[in-house]
């Protein structure tokens, strides 16, 4: 997600800071600023709106159908409140290995992911992950700590007589929780709602292991973008076999109730 990096910004968290005696205390002195889900959201919505403008979308009708026909049956899976929300996918014509969903409902691959994900099922896989991390409130809980960090360093240079704002440290801070890679404990916890995901939607849940085999392969020719916001463990593979045979129950349950997506690449 870096071009979400360079994207300014119009966050409007609250934060107030009392400037108080010893710099060591300062922090405390803050109340904290704290992001909404909601306020998230219209950020998403504004950073999702500029990627569409700088990167051009496919115009192969057959693969964007394809990528909206896994995408659709993934978000027919979730939880409410994101069961309701209204998903937009969309699917950027670049070579680079990646794809990502944003809070507020937003999808967006990258066509060079399908070198990677070779059919629906692995497809489904990434597309699982990535919602995951919306339906788990990653990027909110990494906003709201890179707030709380910067609103500490604001608060010291504040003291030192620095010309930063409250305002401008925010904006960072959003900026940057929707683009700085994923945390290892986060990415665990997407691998594993996501595989239940995928599962339930009748995706071979097997499939996401040969996903993630096909992303090493890659990653030995050059770390593929996805790699990079998406650090992973060395036991990933592992822990997805070892998520199987739970997997592997509500994609039979799916299949029996005639959830058989046919989505054709
Ligand atoms: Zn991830």
């Amino acid at each position: 997600m870096r071009h979400l990096a360079t994207a300014t910004s119009h966050w409007k968290a609250r934060a107030a800071c009392f400037v108080v005696g010893l710099p060591a205390l300062l922090v405390a002195a803050c109340s904290l600023p704290i992001a909404s889900e909601s306020e998230l959201e219209s950020e998403s919505a504004r950073q999702f709106q500029e990627m569409r403008a700088q990167i051009p979308a496919s115009t192969d009708v057959r693969t964007r159908a394809y990528i909206n026909c896994v995408s659709a049956a993934i978000v027919q899976q979730l939880e409410k409140p994101y069961s309701d929300k209204d998903w937009d996918a969309e699917v950027f014509e670049s070579e680079d290995i990646n794809a990502f969903a944003m809070p507020g409902g937003r999808i967006g691959v990258y066509t060079g992911i399908l070198g990677v994900a070779e059919n629906q099922d692995q497809l489904a896989a990434v597309i699982g992950h990535e919602v995951a991390h919306v339906t788990q409130q990653h990027s909110l809980k990494r906003v709201n700590r890179e707030m709380t960090t910067r609103a500490g360093v604001i608060a010291g240079t504040a003291v030192l007589g620095g010309g930063y704002g409250v305002g401008d440290v925010l904006s960072m801070g959003a900026q940057l929780g929707l683009s700085l890679p994923f945390s290892r404990a986060n990415e665990s916890e997407a691998d594993t709602v996501g595989l239940n995901y995928m599962a339930a939607a009748g995706f071979k849940p097997t499939e996401s292991i040969q996903l993630w085999k096909n992303m090493a392969r890659k990653n030995k020719l050059g770390p593929p973008q996805f790699l990079s916001t998406h650090p992973s463990g060395d036991n990933r593979i592992q822990d997805l076999v070892k998520q199987l045979p739970e997997a592997l129950k509500l994609y039979n349950a799916a299949q029996a109730s005639g959830r058989q997506p046919n989505c054709q690449k």
